[in-house]
């Protein structure tokens, strides 16, 4: 049985005070929910200590919101997977379309940041999904399988049984107020974990968590997540709010 997790990522928003905040308030609407659902915060890299102080003693994860493929190094502006573990972190979001787009991050990259994660034992939260005009050509299986396959490309079963979370986020949902239907979600999450049994077997497959992201919201939470398919959710804009995110919670 998988437990479902809800991961909010804060993006590039807030500042120290309303971060830790949020962070507060969320701990607080995590702590008095009654589901049993695992919670993450991706805070801006700044933040991440004040975060984490806000969270101490409780369940909630961090993640940064991305990781360096280097090692430590010459690297101005990057963030080694060994800070991220140092600041609290047990994940990083690899992949998401936001860094394809804007940050020209290419399938071999992401599969370089992947490794670069693992092998500090840094677990991932894997982004894939399709653009709209590839889905509107039917080529959103294509694209998926092909993000899956470099990204997973040099990872072994036992790494991705411990360390891997997928999450699906069509890119013409994010940000956007359209959001897959949970039919829609349910069948590319099919595909996703039908790949994962074939890369790494069944055991793989079943075990392996697959969110679904893309404007996931109080309205649609509870229609997404009650599909067996969707594991949780990875949440941008209705994260940045405790009422949102703490509904989110509790659909
Ligand atoms: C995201 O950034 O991963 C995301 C899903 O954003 P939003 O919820 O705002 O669509």
């Amino acid at each position: 049985m998988r437990t479902e997790l809800i991961a909010a990522n804060w993006k590039m928003n807030l500042r120290r005070d309303t971060a830790v905040d949020l962070a507060r308030a969320v701990r607080h609407a995590a702590e008095g929910g009654a589901k049993k659902r695992e919670v993450l915060l991706a805070p801006p890299a700044p933040y991440l200590g004040p975060v984490r102080e806000a969270l101490v003693g409780s369940a909630i994860l961090l993640a940064g919101q991305d990781v360096s493929a280097h090692e430590d190094g010459a690297f101005t502006g990057e963030l080694s997977a060994e800070m991220l573990l140092d600041e609290g972190c047990r994940f990083s979001i690899i992949g998401h379309s936001e860094r394809r787009e804007h940050g020209g991050e290419s399938d071999e990259l992401i599969g370089r940041k992947v490794r670069r994660a693992f092998d500090v034992g840094l677990g991932a939260i894997l982004c894939v999904g399709e653009k709209e005009d590839e889905r509107l050509r039917g080529h959103e299986r294509k694209v998926v399988e092909r993000q899956l396959r470099a990204a997973l490309e040099n990872v072994q079963k036992e790494e991705a049984d411990r360390l891997l979370t997928v999450a699906y986020e069509p890119v013409w949902a994010i940000g956007t107020g359209r959001t897959a239907t949970p039919k829609d979600a349910a069948v590319m999450h099919r595909f996703i974990r039908d790949w994962v049994g074939g890369r790494f077997g069944a055991a793989t497959a079943e075990a392996i968590r697959i969110l679904y992201g893309g404007s996931v919201k109080p309205s649609n939470a509870a229609d997404l997540l009650q599909s067996p398919e969707i594991d949780g959710a990875l949440v941008g804009g209705a994260s940045l709010k405790a009422d949102s995110f703490s509904a989110i919670l509790s659909a």
